[in-house]
């Protein structure tokens, strides 16, 4: 699995902001059958890792703060 670049260049952006993962959230990493997503250990937040996705959207919808944005492909919408 290709490792994410930077955090603005995969298709799930975490509002760092909204993110409530140094709280003990873990929503999002729990509910992505690929487990790319992760919270990074120094700031404490959800982001991306790994540049893969189905766009199946759960961590998203699940997330109890809304920090999360799938932007979903124009051709897959
Ligand atoms: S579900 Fe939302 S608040 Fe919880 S860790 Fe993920 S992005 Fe942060
Ligand atoms: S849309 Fe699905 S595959 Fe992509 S990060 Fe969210 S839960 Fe994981």
């Amino acid at each position: 699995m290709p490792l994410a670049q930077t955090n603005t260049s995969v298709p799930v952006i975490v509002d760092n902001e909204k993110c409530i993962a140094d709280k003990g959230c873990t929503v999002c990493v729990d509910v992505c059958p690929l487990d790319v997503l992760v919270v990074d250990s120094i700031t404490q937040k959800a982001y991306m890792k790994y540049d893969e996705c189905w766009y199946c959207t759960p961590c998203e919808v699940d997330c109890p703060t809304g920090a999360v944005t799938v932007n979903i492909p124009y051709l897959l919408r």
